[in-house]
């Protein structure tokens, strides 16, 4: 009991431990049954010692073919959820339910229904980084990898509503040449701060190095880059390219797995105007909430039945396509 009271408070357990952390999370996570699923963006021990490492859209499809009894999601609060919604009768735990998102807090959702009922028969595309909430106002759900495809899979005079990522929408409505796209003004802290100044200056001191982005990042920055992708197909693109260094316009815990997959690479952080690259979200998980929260199964993930089972449907639409 004492310990939800410290959930309910912080968010999080909070306690002394002397552990030996990874020796332990890997005893509790056997003893338990449990799997452990990390975003790229997570801390470099936080990847290492989780059974899947992947982007939203590579551990969603995972979340779906897990069998144990638990599985801790080390990332946000709205990938969580999505596992959740995927995996309503598995106990999903977020070792720190503080671990929210920039981007999702931007559409929130009774603006977001007043919004779409100004824009009758278009069908809502909304990006995975939403509330579940928002997920049961939408037709279909995508990732950065397939919001491309999300959207060819309706046709060329269907219009659609893109939400929430302005420079994601705008990516995607450029890409797909089409005109009757309505884009949402939402932005994420991490991917609109980075400075196209700085990383001009950078690339002058590196002319060899090759500049890589999301497609988060405002458009600017896309123009100026060598190529444009999702966080896994970043990391693809680095293996495949002949060039040895790289400017890496995202968030920098994707370095760490570029930095395993390629020896003999190197990888510089793009600047950002507020000289944060990472994302606070993100880091938020750590090994010792994670060892807590196998300990105790706490903080879980709790969502209404209407509310899983409304935004299950736009999910799987998502995952079955590329
Ligand atoms: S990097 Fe941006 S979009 Fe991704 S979780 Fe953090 S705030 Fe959200």
């Amino acid at each position: 009991m004492i310990n939800k009271r410290i959930v309910e408070k912080l968010g999080y357990i909070d306690e002394e431990v002397d552990v030996n952390l990874v020796e332990s999370i890997r005893e509790l996570k056997k003893s338990k049954n449990a799997t452990i699923l990390a975003h790229y963006y997570q801390n470099p021990e936080v990847q290492d010692i989780a059974d899947f490492v992947g982007d939203s859209l590579a551990l969603a499809r995972i979340a779906t073919t897990v069998k144990t009894n638990i599985i801790v999601f080390a990332g946000v609060k709205f990938m969580a959820e999505t596992t959740k919604i995927l995996n309503p009768s598995t106990k999903v735990l977020l070792p720190d339910l503080n671990a929210g998102c920039s981007l999702a807090d931007s559409c929130k959702y009774d603006d977001f229904k007043l919004f779409i009922s100004k824009y009758p028969n278009h069908k809502v595309v909304t990006y995975v980084n939403t509330t579940a909430d928002i997920k049961t106002l939408s037709d279909i759900c995508c990732t950065s990898s397939n919001a491309v495809n999300v959207v060819n899979s309706f046709s060329s005079d269907t219009p659609i509503i893109f939400a929430p990522d302005k420079n994601l929408g705008s990516y995607v409505k450029e890409t797909t040449k089409r005109d009757n796209i309505v884009v949402w003004n939402g932005a994420c802290h991490v991917h609109s701060q980075f400075s196209l100044d700085k990383i001009l200056e950078l690339k002058k001191l590196n002319p060899d190095a090759e500049i890589i982005a999301h497609p988060e990042c405002p458009k600017p920055i896309l123009i100026v880059s060598n190529f444009i992708g999702s966080t896994a197909q970043l990391i693809e693109y680095t293996k495949k390219s002949l060039s040895k260094k790289f400017i890496v316009v995202t968030e920098l815990g994707v370095i760490h797995q570029m930095e395993k997959e390629n020896s003999g690479k190197s990888f510089i952080v793009a600047p950002s105007e507020c000289g944060c690259s990472d994302c606070s979200f993100m880091k938020m998980i750590t090994l010792k909430k994670l060892y807590l929260t196998l300990k105790y199964e706490l903080p879980e993930i709790v969502l209404p039945d209407d509310v899983i089972e409304k935004a299950r449907l736009p999910i799987e639409k998502m995952i079955s396509i590329k």
